[in-house]
């Protein structure tokens, strides 16, 4: 459709209709995205899809990735004839080989079939994709990493600004975008801006994946327009198993919502409202039986495994941060440990050079906002 009566203006025009807003967690305005690395001066330009999920608790862009291996790569042709790029790079995580494989197989097929390569369906349009596998990084998610780990360089983050749409990939404007969020463009390009603002709300137009996991009675992707009630996504999932504790939203780097918080509409605005984050779509329910205290120091854990060690806040804090948890833990740390341990949240949150650090302490300092008493 896009090749054969659209000017690439015109495909930006219709995703800004849209109000399509980046499912990787940040809700960028995709449109906006397209629209400034189409006009970014530059040798070249790049499409990347982000497909390196890492997020703890998140998981429906392997589902994407593996059930609709062509949808996504629909959503990097249209970027690419929209931004006026001839290259697009897939970045999969490492931890999905089926994906890998699937995608693969579907990027030859594809090939094969006249949709990638040069003039494309009679076209002078030329678009062809690489797939690269991540290593096991979750910081390589983070945009900038993941260009210097598609460079072959080892994935640190880069300074922002500049920004992707103007020194991306190589230095050239790039467009990156989630899986979900291509494979959402190509549908609208398919239907229409009107026919996907029909469902969810003003300002989170459409509808969304969202991952049920932890104690639910079927845990898996669930879709559902933007707005639906927490309540009724736990519904969906079978409802929860025991009696709700807490529920983390937006995955490790996340923050809690308590039992009395279940009628929250799920749209960015809702949960921005409630100071809570949406993310990329985690929602992992903790019932009463679980220790609350095993779980942060896991997600201590996590980011102290995970920090990449180029700024003092993360490299330090996470580290910090997992021994007072461990300390509270096991009944050792004192009163003064726990006030470090909101400092070095702060402090991460306020200095740190990229996401990952920024939201390294959000779970814990969610947790001390939320049960006061259970810090003792
Ligand atoms: Fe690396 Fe953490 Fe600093 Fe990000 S915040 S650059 S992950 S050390």
């Amino acid at each position: 459709r896009a090749l054969q009566g659209m000017e690439p203006a015109e495909v930006i025009e219709v995703i800004k209709a849209s109000g399509l807003l980046g499912r990787g967690g940040a809700a960028f305005p995709t449109g906006l995205k397209w629209e400034y690395t189409a006009g970014a001066p530059g040798d070249a330009r790049y499409v990347v899809c982000n497909g390196d999920e890492s997020e703890p608790g998140t998981f429906k862009d392997r589902v994407l990735m593996e059930g609709d291996p062509f949808a996504v790569l629909e959503g990097m042709l249209l970027a690419g004839y929209a931004v006026g790029a001839r290259r697009g790079y897939l970045y999969v995580r490492g931890e999905y080989p089926r994906a890998q494989r699937i995608l693969s197989q579907a990027i030859e097929r594809a090939r094969k079939a006249g949709y990638l390569g040069p003039k494309i369906l009679g076209s002078d349009f030329e678009f062809d994709i690489e797939l690269r596998s991540g290593a096991g990084a979750y910081i390589c998610g983070e945009e900038t990493a993941l260009f210097e780990s598609i460079e072959g360089k080892r994935g640190f983050p880069r300074l922002k600004p500049p920004f992707p749409t103007t020194h991306g990939l190589f230095g050239q404007p790039t467009v990156i975008n989630n899986v979900e969020t291509l494979v959402a463009a190509a549908w609208i390009v398919q239907h229409g801006p009107e026919a996907y603002r029909s469902v969810g709300t003003d300002e989170s137009p459409g509808s969304k994946l969202f991952c049920l996991s932890g104690d639910v009675k079927l845990p898996g992707v669930y879709e559902v327009p933007f707005g639906t009630k927490l309540s009724e996504l736990v519904d969906l999932a079978g409802g929860p198993q025991g009696q709700i504790q807490a529920v983390l939203l937006g995955g490790a780097a996340g923050a809690f919502a308590g039992p009395d918080e279940m009628d929250l509409p799920m749209s960015f605005e809702g949960l921005r409202e409630a100071g809570l984050p949406l993310g990329s779509g985690v929602v992992t329910v903790i019932n009463t039986e679980r220790d609350m205290r095993t779980f942060l120091v896991s997600l201590a854990h996590f980011f102290a495994h995970e920090s990449c060690g180029k700024c003092f806040p993360c490299q330090l804090g996470t580290q910090r941060q997992l021994e007072i948890v461990s300390a509270w833990a096991n009944g050792s740390a004192s009163r003064g440990d726990l006030a470090a341990l909101q400092d070095v949240g702060y402090a991460m949150t306020q200095a740190s050079f990229c996401g990952l650090g920024m939201t390294a302490g959000t779970a814990i300092l969610s947790a001390f906002e939320k049960w006061p008493d259970l810090w003792g």
